[in-house]
């Protein structure tokens, strides 16, 4: 519920749960009730329920393209009432460590560029460059985070802020190093890096529709990313992700 007692999702209306990779959402469609499966442009779409309520389940593949493609599907054609986005992502600032969760007040494309004509990141004809998440189901996810990781996880911290997406795994020291320095001098001093975010943020305030987003630090963005990715996403991600979306179902139904 918001503080005026609305209901974050909309009753009838389906609670979107989307993933950046196919390991991230197994647990959680075995848990599925009623599962119905829809292929549709090259996706499969997963609807049923979970702890009651109705959803539906899809990965938005890698990149922003990819991602801003799904979320449009997600709702034009499944109408949902609230994307929920759980992924992973590179550590950028320094207190970000390998197992923490991320939980994101906003976003914004580190790749985009149309300076000088408009200043940078900001992406054109909305006039400005951060994307904030739906303040409630952003403060519903924190708090199944919270709950979920202190039960089960407990040495990961949990932090809030910028995250910041773009068409390009970051995976060097120097690269990193370069990506927090030129983000923190404009203003923008992101938590972590990863591709898909900033652009269902923007499809979603297009449609006006509820956004919040949760990664788990799967890699430092630098020179051992890939190999550190590869293992966390199996080991880890899945789980945390599993933990946290039950949590905050289980929130949401009440
Ligand atoms: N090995 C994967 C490819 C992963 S691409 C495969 O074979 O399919 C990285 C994914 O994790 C993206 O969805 C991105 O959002 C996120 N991510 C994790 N670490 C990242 C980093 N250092 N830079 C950019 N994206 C990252």
């Amino acid at each position: 519920m918001t503080a005026r007692g609305d209901p974050v999702v909309r009753p009838g209306q389906p609670l979107a749960i989307l993933s950046a990779l196919v390991d991230e959402q197994r647990g959680l469609i075995d848990h599925l009730e009623q599962p119905e499966r829809i292929e549709h442009a090259g996706r499969r779409f997963w609807l049923g329920r979970l702890q009651g309520l109705p959803v539906v389940l899809t990965v938005s593949r890698i990149g922003k393209v990819s991602a801003a493609m799904t979320a449009t599907t997600l709702i034009e054609r499944f109408g949902v009432g609230a994307i929920v986005f759980t992924g992973v992502a590179g550590a950028v600032a320094e207190e970000v460590q390998v197992g923490d969760v991320v939980v994101a007040h906003d976003f914004l494309q580190h790749d985009l560029d149309v300076s000088p004509l408009f200043g940078r990141y900001e992406v054109p004809a909305y006039g400005r460059a951060r994307f904030e998440s739906h303040p409630a189901l952003t403060q519903a996810l924190q708090q199944a985070a919270q709950a979920a990781l202190a039960s089960d996880f407990a040495q990961a911290r949990i932090h809030h802020g910028l995250i910041a997406s773009g068409d390009r795994f970051v995976s060097g020291a120097a690269e990193v190093r370069a990506l927090r320095e030129r983000l923190g001098q404009d203003g923008h001093p992101a938590l972590a890096v990863e591709m898909e975010g900033a652009a269902v943020a923007q499809v979603c305030a297009d449609h006006a529709l509820p956004y919040a987003a949760m990664r788990t630090i799967s890699d430092r963005a630098d020179d051992s990313a890939h190999r550190d990715f590869a293992q966390f996403v199996e080991q880890v991600a899945s789980r945390y992700a599993q933990a946290i979306v039950m949590r905050l179902l289980d929130l949401l139904r009440q």
